[in-house]
């Protein structure tokens, strides 16, 4: 398939007056590409402890008004045999950088919840080689890490005290590791163009992703960033459409922020590209708590109430474990 330029893809991301047309496209090529299932993965925040700074990010370290939370082992197995027992096929294991789940504890967890017939998901941040090893030994099947912008220096003004060259060499470990990677942006970052999220999705590309999340950026009220604009929803969309255009056959999901911008957010993601849902499964306190950015929505997971809306846009819940198929 041709690739499109990056003179296109600003031509596309900019053309707010097209965008249905771009939508309807992106949602042709995920159906001739990657069918009408939708892929549900159980999300665990597990820890909300973060030992960086990240000025967008409401569970920053420097966040003194975060009340900070995190399970024990006993309670994070449990958390996945619930998951596992609400039929889902996938867990993923979300937290801030916390380095009390060492690669000891971490190992065990993912030895204990594998015996549940699993896939499990991590998206616990920069780690050693060794422990992304070890990790992967222990039975953890992808690796879920956002580059969060390709723009160096936006990046290096946002993330203080991290290097954008550190977080890209982990995304190359994981992938050599054999993790299916998952990546992606935020849409709307201060000072952040159109050019740079042009950038941005042909990194994903290049990096041959097999997930990208892309979701708005939303300014949390207790951050240093309190005052931005943040991303719109239809930029955020037509973002994720291209993303599809630009790699037909990856798994994408319709982000939680899409629907912390409006109520049908996500249900409007999955008819412009996307093809994978993440209900959070944590009790309503846990997810108050992981509170990344405000408005956040606060709902228990129904499988009910998910399967009607799905049915609702004429798509099906996935039965397998939803790993990326390759088409090429
Ligand atoms: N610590 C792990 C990591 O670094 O990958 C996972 C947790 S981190 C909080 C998950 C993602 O939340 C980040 O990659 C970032 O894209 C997103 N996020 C954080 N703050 C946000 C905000 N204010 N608006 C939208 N997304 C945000």
């Amino acid at each position: 398939m041709e690739v499109l330029s990056k003179s296109k893809i600003i031509a596309l991301l900019s053309d707010e007056k097209n965008e249905q047309q771009l939508w309807q496209q992106a949602d042709k090529v995920r159906q001739e590409n990657v069918g009408d299932e939708i892929h549900l993965r159980g999300l665990i925040e597990f820890s909300n402890i973060c030992r960086n700074n990240c000025l967008y990010c409401g569970i920053r370290k420097g966040n003194r008004f975060a009340l900070r939370y995190r399970m024990s082992e006993e309670e994070l197995i449990l958390t996945v045999k619930k998951a596992s027992q609400m039929g889902f096929k996938t867990v993923v294991l979300q937290s801030g950088e916390d380095l009390y789940y060492d690669q000891a504890r971490f190992c065990r967890i993912i030895e204990a919840i594998k015996k549940f017939d699993i896939a499990v998901t991590l998206s616990i941040g920069e780690r050693t080689y060794e422990e992304y090893k070890s990790f992967r030994e222990a039975g953890a099947d992808r690796y879920l890490m956002r580059i969060e912008t390709t723009d160096k220096d936006l990046y290096h003004k946002l993330d203080p005290n991290m290097s954008w060259q550190h977080r890209y060499e982990c995304l190359l470990m994981i992938k050599e590791l054999g993790y299916e990677l998952g990546s992606g942006i935020m849409v709307g970052l201060p000072e952040q163009s159109i050019e740079s999220i042009a950038e941005d999705l042909l990194f994903l590309r290049e990096i041959g992703v097999d997930m990208a999340g892309i979701g708005p950026f939303i300014p949390h009220p207790q951050t240093p960033l309190a005052k931005e604009q943040g991303g719109t929803l239809a930029l955020s969309l037509r973002t994720m459409a291209v993303m599809r255009l630009l790699m037909p056959d990856i798994n994408i999901p319709a982000t939680t922020a899409m629907e912390s911008l409006h109520p049908e957010g996500r249900i409007q993601a999955l008819q412009a590209g996307a093809n994978v849902v993440m209900p959070n499964v944590n009790s309503s306190e846990y997810m108050k708590l992981y509170e990344l950015y405000p408005n956040k929505p606060i709902e228990g997971f129904s499988q009910s109430d998910i399967a009607k809306k799905i049915e609702n846009i004429g798509r099906t819940i996935g039965k397998g474990y939803g790993s990326h198929k390759h088409k090429e």
